[in-house]
């Protein structure tokens, strides 16, 4: 490993002491043609005192990661062994869990390195490269993970393409290829997952409390409709609690094979009204046009999306989507409104919310919040880290 030292005036010396992890193009700026991914870089201050190391990656966050501030520490295979040992060891909990084998062991900058993510899929594990640089340090870190968890199968995800793009490829890396559809379970739920089949695995993890409690909480009896439901996470779960009916609407055409696999795994009866194939924006008009209402309605929607006609961006569209989605609650009706958009904070999110709540004229209470499932180690330095955000909403009629 290559290491450079690079002199920091004042001012991003200060950046470097306020312990906030990413590497910004400031820092590295008069230095660029020199460094190569991967590169360590020794940051030192004007007067030649050392602050910390990281490596260089580029990534659409930043340029890099800072990954210690003890001048003794060198970045080497004994460093990332004792990084990400103590992350998998802190997730003791989990692995005696019986009920759950799906989760993640390592969370970038929140576990000590970031642009770098490993995920346990019962007996698999699936690590995620967040840049060149990070992946410099291929061989290394999958030779920790043999060594830690030789039992299982290792797949990679590389999503260093462009503006972080999945680049698609061979995803397996070693160990047992399963030759059937890979089962996992979260809280008793089962789901199938595939590893080798592109960007998405069939289930985001992160999601896996409010999955529970909707399943516990919010389900039993009731009518649910799943918004964006992808392979039908949160509809699988509303069943499985009890729910009388689910409608899950996607515009993915094999989104309606994937909920059925997943309900037939957990033994769940399913009608091919189960799943709408469409698109979400349509199915919101007509259903307000025909008077249609649930008790429980999931609206998970990604970040940006294009369908016939409508473009979909968060920050613009997210707050009037859900004041049409309001229009669908009965009474007593509960709205589970999730975003992953990480340039909203929790607090802009809820207050957003609040200001849709008060142009609506219905009365709506927040009964709770989420944010990313435990595993998904946080820094609290970085609050870009903490990027999922969960409201729990209940509209009564007036
Ligand atoms: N809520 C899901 C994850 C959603 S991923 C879960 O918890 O598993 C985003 C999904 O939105 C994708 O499956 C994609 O096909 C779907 N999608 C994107 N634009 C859409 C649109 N306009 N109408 C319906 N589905 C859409």
């Amino acid at each position: 490993m290559r290491e450079i030292t690079i002199n920091l005036n004042k001012n991003l010396e200060e950046k470097i002491a306020s312990k906030n992890p990413l590497i910004e193009k400031n820092m590295i700026k008069a230095y660029k043609k020199n460094i190569n991914e991967g590169d360590i870089i020794k940051f030192i201050s004007e007067s030649g005192k050392f602050l910390a190391r990281g490596y260089y990656g580029i990534q659409n966050k930043g340029y890099g990661w800072i990954l210690s501030y003890s001048f003794k520490e060198k970045i080497d295979d004994k460093f990332f062994k004792k990084i990400i040992n103590r992350a998998i060891s802190g997730r003791n909990n989990l692995h005696k869990d019986i009920n759950t084998n799906a989760y993640r062991i390592f969370n970038a900058e929140g576990d000590g390195i970031g642009g770098l993510s490993i995920d346990l899929y019962s007996d698999n594990v699936l690590i995620q490269w967040y840049s060149k640089g990070i992946y410099t340090y291929r061989d290394i870190i999958v030779n920790i993970l043999k060594k830690r968890l030789p039992s299982m199968s290792i797949f990679e995800k590389r999503r260093f393409g462009e503006s972080g793009k999945y680049i698609s490829g061979k995803d397996f890396i070693c160990g047992h290829y399963p030759t059937e559809p890979t089962v996992i379970m979260q809280d008793g739920i089962k789901y199938i997952v595939n590893l080798d089949d592109g960007a998405m695995t069939g289930l985001f993890l992160d999601q896996r409390m409010v999955r529970n409690k909707l399943k516990n909480s919010y389900s039993k009896g009731k009518s649910v409709l799943n918004l964006f439901s992808y392979t039908g996470a949160f509809g699988v779960a509303a069943k499985l609690g009890g729910a009388k009916s689910t409608v899950n609407v996607d515009i993915a055409k094999r989104s309606f094979e994937l909920t059925k696999q997943n309900y037939e795994i957990n033994n769940l009866e399913f009608s091919d009204k189960e799943v709408f194939i469409g698109d979400v924006f349509e199915y919101i008009k007509f259903s307000i046009k025909k008077g249609n209402k649930w008790d429980v309605i999931i609206f998970d929607p990604p970040s940006f999306s294009r369908s016939k006609g409508n473009k979909f961006q968060v920050e613009r569209d997210y707050m009037n989507l859900i004041k049409d989605v309001l229009k669908l609650l009965s009474n007593k009706g509960i709205l589970i409104a999730s975003t992953n958009y990480a340039k909203w904070t929790k607090e802009q999110f809820i207050n957003n919310i609040g200001d849709v709540i008060k142009s609506s004229n219905l009365s709506i209470n927040i009964l709770e919040t989420y944010s990313l499932s435990d595993d998904f180690k946080t820094h609290s330095k970085y609050p870009e880290s903490d990027y999922l955000k969960v409201v729990v909403l209940e509209s009564l009629l007036t």
